[in-house]
């Protein structure tokens, strides 16, 4: 197994807290970018086997840390892919999975803050999964081997830009700049006891909003790369946000706010600490 970090714009691993220079620990200067690390995410389980020999660089701060996958070439997003979430948007479940796209520009690292645009911002913790090796038309079966790793991702929402014109176009609305923090590690498939079966929650400025676990999707990991695989080629770095639980603000009216915090937790992934601020209009 391996946990991958974007630290200060270098890939690392982490152990214990503590983080290895990867391009050092393995002799390999290519590695120093992340995005060749996740292309190499089968060379990563021999290098974080044999951390001990080395000395680690010190304890992670979390405000160093980048997004695990800075330059996704392609984010896909999962819509109404949690029954109660679909019953709360008053949405018939979708027959395929319901898909639209973050641009990448959205992209930020766990502890950035989210720059609100507008007034009716929500959060969506989201499982993330991270292709590492590429391919179209990947069967189910084979779906697993085709990803680097799994990592934890707020789908950050504006609902009036998402809502405006019918139909309704989901894509801008999900594409602000800030609006899709992920992290805080890029960790490999084998490092779950069941990666299908994986608890996330979600708590805005204190109090607990969202609270599920992975084997509640509509359409799994595997039925995702499947699908999107039959019509996208996919390359390493693509990340598909799988879909939120029930409990957005959205259901009740209660939006972001300037100064809150949206805490984001997945077990065996980590948290997102995202702190909400006005930005300049
Ligand atoms: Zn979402």
């Amino acid at each position: 197994m391996f946990r991958l970090v974007n630290l200060d714009n270098r890939a690392a691993l982490e152990h214990d807290g503590q983080w290895y220079d990867l391009a050092t620990v393995s002799g390999d200067a290519a590695l120093v970018d992340p995005m060749v690390a996740i292309a190499r995410h089968a060379e990563l389980h021999a290098v974080q086997a044999g951390l001990a020999a080395h000395a680690p660089g010190g304890l992670i701060e979390p405000s160093r840390l980048g997004p695990p996958v800075p330059n996704a070439p392609k984010v896909f997003g999962i819509a109404l892919n949690y029954r109660a979430h679909a019953a709360e948007s008053n949405m018939p479940l979708p027959p395929a999975p319901l898909t639209f796209t973050k641009f990448p520009n959205c992209i930020v690292g766990p502890e950035a803050d989210i720059e609100l645009r507008g007034n009716a911002v929500d959060w969506e913790v989201e499982l993330v999964v991270v292709i590492g090796t590429g391919g179209r038309d990947i069967a189910a079966a084979d779906a697993w081997f085709h990803v680097a790793g799994l990592t934890l991702g707020q789908d950050v929402s504006d609902r009036d830009v998402q809502k405006a014109g019918t139909p309704p176009q989901f894509s801008l609305g999900k594409s602000f700049d800030t609006y899709g923090p992920i992290g805080p590690a890029l960790v490999s498939v084998d490092a779950f006891p069941d990666p299908d079966d994986i608890e996330l929650w979600c708590d805005v400025a204190g109090e607990r909003k969202q609270h599920s676990r992975t084997n509640d999707l509509i359409f799994g990991v595997r039925e995702l790369i499947a699908y999107l695989s039959s019509i996208c080629t996919l390359t390493p770095g693509d990340l598909i946000f799988t879909g939120t639980p029930s409990g957005v603000g959205m259901a009740t009216g209660r939006f972001l706010q300037a100064g809150e915090l949206v805490e984001s937790h997945a077990v065996g992934i980590g948290t997102l600490r995202n702190r909400c601020v006005q930005a300049s209009r």
